[in-house]
């Protein structure tokens, strides 16, 4: 793609009317109070850049990159503006325009050098690990401080859990059906999920299959392109959802499912990666995410009363990205003797946000102790969400007291009970 190709479209930047009724709900906007910050001041540098009356400098590149791309502001706009689309078209323009400082540069390379390859990314979770138990409550406690190496270094040891999980699900694999069968459908297992959070997808494996589905997980996947993306590195993001469609596009599943709201938000819209695939496209549109499909398709397993308070933390790709709101809280109530608790400013993310609380670790820091703080007013047992990025920031910050699960975790927990 050359450099020319992207920049954020006009015709999208036009869509806006200045109405601000997204600034209330634009969390770095409520932190700064500035108006560069907010959803309407960076389309109108968007805009100005595009006049031709604004250089791509650094004070252009910081504004964009200080967005935390939780698309709140697309839930709250009146007229429809396509924010998502704007913010990867402006961040894969500085990619291909801008030169970044060495230490920027460095710390976007490491990343996407090792976190979307799986075998690169598990040595190095396990060094990590024994690291923070042999440091301990030091990295726990280490403040970031700006945007550079050391920073984004302290930050991905104090994410990362203690102890990598030990067992994943086979890939190459179908697992069949534990009930009368329903349907065949494909678990997606991603790249950072796949190591650090194989116990979700090894759940929700269990989930489908005793809904009544074969569930194939088919070896060789890669990531999805979601990370790359998000931080505008529209090229590789490209390359890795050809590869992946050219994988998957080969098995014969009704469904392919993730349990990964980031990587579902860019699964659904590869269109906007491969605009001329039709491939691609027919793929997207067979992907859901695991709440909305078994909401979809109505639990019949039986599922065994959990005595827990529940707090779920509505991930921002899934509710804002993907309009999934409703369904996973249906699912945590179909689960008996839970009590599912809504913390204060629920839909205000929680700092996660992609590689954000890597390379912008202040602002994340700020959005992550708010949350962890809102979250522990409600004395709850266990925090849920279903984005293995929320689990992490959350988790970094409440502390070991508080349980972090997906969704689907509690809910193959409770057929456990069934069986138990
Ligand atoms: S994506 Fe989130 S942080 Fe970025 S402008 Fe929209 S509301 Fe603000
Ligand atoms: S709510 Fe929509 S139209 Fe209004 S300022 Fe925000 S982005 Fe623009």
């Amino acid at each position: 793609m050359s450099a020319e190709a992207i920049r954020p479209q006009r015709h999208l930047i036009d869509a806006c009317v200045h109405c601000g009724f997204c600034l209330p709900a634009c969390p770095t906007y409520q932190l700064s109070a500035n108006e560069a910050e907010s959803p309407r001041g960076r389309i109108d540098l968007m805009r100005r850049h595009a006049d031709g009356v604004l250089p791509l400098d650094a004070d252009f590149v910081a504004h964009i990159d200080s967005c935390l791309g939780c698309m709140a502001c697309v839930r709250a706009c009146p007229s429809g503006v396509d924010y998502e689309s704007l913010i990867v078209e402006a961040r894969a323009m500085i990619q291909t325009s801008f030169v970044r400082p060495a230490s920027q540069r460095l710390v976007r390379k490491a990343i996407f050098a090792i976190m979307p390859y799986p075998r690169r990314m598990r040595p190095l979770v396990v060094l990590g690990g024994l690291a923070k138990r042999m440091v301990g409550s030091r990295v726990a406690d280490a403040k970031p401080a700006g945007s550079g190496v050391a920073a984004a270094l302290a930050s991905a040891l104090a994410l990362l859990p203690p102890r990598a999980q030990k067992s994943h699900p086979a890939g190459g694999r179908l697992y069949a059906s534990s009930g009368p069968k329903r349907g065949t459908v494909g678990l997606m297992t991603g790249c950072v999920a796949s190591v650090i959070f194989s116990s979700t997808q090894k759940a929700a494996i269990d989930v489908l299959r005793a809904e009544g589905f074969d569930v194939l997980v088919p070896g060789g996947q890669g990531c999805c392109g979601a990370l790359a993306e998000h931080a505008g590195e529209a090229g590789l993001a490209g390359r890795m959802a050809k590869a992946l469609v050219g994988t998957l596009s080969r098995e014969k599943v009704d469904t392919w499912i993730t349990t990964s709201a980031g990587c579902g938000s860019t699964l659904k819209s590869y269109s906007r990666l491969l605009p001329d695939d039709a491939r691609a496209a027919q793929f997207s549109a067979r992907v859901l995410d695991i709440h909305e499909f078994l909401y979809q398709q109505g639990l019949r397993a039986e599922y065994r009363p959990l005595d827990l308070r529940v707090a779920y933390h509505p991930a921002c790709h899934l509710a804002n990205a993907q309009g999934i709101v409703d369904e996973p809280l249906a699912l945590l109530r179909s689960i008996p003797g839970c009590e599912i608790l809504t913390p204060a400013q629920a839909g205000t993310c929680c700092g996660s946000a992609g590689i954000y609380n890597l390379v912008e670790p202040a602002t994340a820091e700020r959005l992550g102790v708010a949350k962890a703080a809102s979250i522990a007013e409600l004395g709850a047992d266990v925090v849920a969400a279903g984005n293995p990025g929320c689990l992490l920031q959350i988790s970094r910050y409440s502390g070991p007291g508080l349980e972090s699960a997906h969704p689907v975790e509690l809910l193959a927990r409770s057929l456990r009970a069934v069986s138990g």
